[in-house]
């Protein structure tokens, strides 16, 4: 594939300190990030529409770290609209509405406040891609397509299936809910796969400039049932797969082990080595993260050979379980299955371990925490896992 950015161009990221959401403290971080790449006149201009796309998995409250907070999607809200600028926030979560979970993580709230309204995503575009991409085209919202500027808000934290979701996975929210389950299916046995989808749909996409909410991060069981952890930094800027590489790289871990960097340096599609990347701001010294937990028993069949993986993947791969104790029979996770291998039944919810192809769309939407990714059988024998969560 050739190259889709410059092989000469060097991208921006600018990393500012922020310890706590505080609404003086994070407007002067937010608004440090995008001044330190050129100043928010630089993304908006007076009278165009502005689409904000935050992090809005699942309803929860801002503070379990789950979705991007309502504090900084405010702080973006107020520079677009000093700017000019026409903003609307929205998403395709998980499960329930944009309006259900901005409402559940205060974000509505802000909306209404700044005079901003929410949207769901189910209008949407056919997008077709460049003819050297693996996808032919794209189902997305069509607020993703037609609005004049698109700003990306993730949140940092761990995700079962793919290690960490940051810039490039959020901008997956611009799939309508009722085909995501469509790609999870296709997608599911094959991160690669995955992952170079998500990356070409964020290339198709490219949003103009991305926010990323490392306030506070989620470890552990990301992306919805981890743990909080004050990370004290809120980033930016224009090329997705640069911002992405750089907070791998703060959080203790090898750029390239993230599955959508590896995908972009393969296919050009992004920036990711430090020689190309310029940083702005805040010192990466002083800002890196020890002991960063991510998901227990990730992805041991990492590094190795494919064909060993492809050998390896059912006894090694980790499954979802569920704890009977924590599950409150809502079936949220029963009707987001894409390949319908879980049901209720008289003991409670069962996994068709056969059916399962290991996407955790289950645990990412679980509101009770109840689904535990546990090692497969020979991993747990040769216990590769012990200790393998956190670094
Ligand atoms: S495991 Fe979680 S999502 Fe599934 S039924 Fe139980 S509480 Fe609901
Ligand atoms: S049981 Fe969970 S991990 Fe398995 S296919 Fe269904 S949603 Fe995906």
């Amino acid at each position: 594939m050739p190259g889709y950015f410059s092989t000469t161009m060097k991208s921006q990221i600018s990393v500012v300190q922020c310890d706590g959401y505080d609404q003086d403290r994070v407007f002067q971080a937010v608004r440090r990030s995008v001044d330190l790449l050129g100043g928010i006149g630089r993304f908006v201009r007076p009278g165009q529409r502005v689409l904000l796309k935050p992090n809005l998995l699942v309803p929860s409250s801002p503070e379990r770290g789950v979705v991007t907070h309502p504090m900084v999607v405010k702080a973006v809200l107020e520079m677009v609209k000093k700017a000019g600028g026409v903003p609307v926030i929205g998403d395709s979560p998980g499960f329930g509405t944009a309006h259900r979970v901005a409402a559940k993580a205060g974000i509505a709230q802000v909306g209404e406040e700044m005079g901003c309204p929410i949207l769901d995503f189910e209008d949407t575009v056919e997008v077709k891609t460049p003819d050297d991409f693996t996808f032919r085209r794209f189902e997305v919202a069509r607020e993703a397509v037609e609005c004049d500027v698109v700003i990306n808000l993730p949140k940092i934290k761990t995700h079962a299936q793919m290690l960490l979701t940051l810039s490039v996975k959020n901008m997956f929210g611009c799939i309508p809910g009722f085909a995501k389950p469509g790609w999870h299916l296709k997608a599911g046995r094959d991160r690669n796969y995955f992952a170079r989808m998500l990356v070409e749909l964020n290339a198709v996409l490219k949003p103009h400039l991305t926010i990323m909410d490392g306030i506070v991060a989620m470890e552990g069981r990301g992306p919805s049932s981890g743990n909080t952890r004050p990370l004290d930094m809120v980033l930016a800027g224009t090329d997705c797969v640069a911002l992405d590489s750089t907070v791998t790289h703060l959080l203790g871990l090898p750029r390239d082990r993230l599955w959508t960097t590896r995908a972009a340096m393969e296919d050009h599609t992004g920036i990711a080595t430090p020689d190309r990347i310029e940083l702005l701001g805040a010192s990466l010294v002083d800002l890196a993260v020890s002991r960063f937990e991510i998901p227990q028993a990730w992805d041991v069949t990492w590094g190795l050979p494919s064909f060993i993986q492809g050998f390896l993947r059912d006894a090694v791969t980790p499954r979802p379980v569920i704890d009977r104790d924590r599950c409150k029979e809502c079936l949220n996770c029963v009707e987001v299955c894409p390949p319908n291998a879980m049901k209720k039944e008289a003991e409670g919810i069962v996994i068709d371990p056969e059916g399962c192809i290991r996407c955790y769309c289950c645990q990412e939407i679980c509101p009770e925490g109840a689904i535990e990714i546990r090692a497969g059988l020979l991993s747990r024998a040769l216990g590769i896992f012990r200790g393998c969560g956190s670094r």
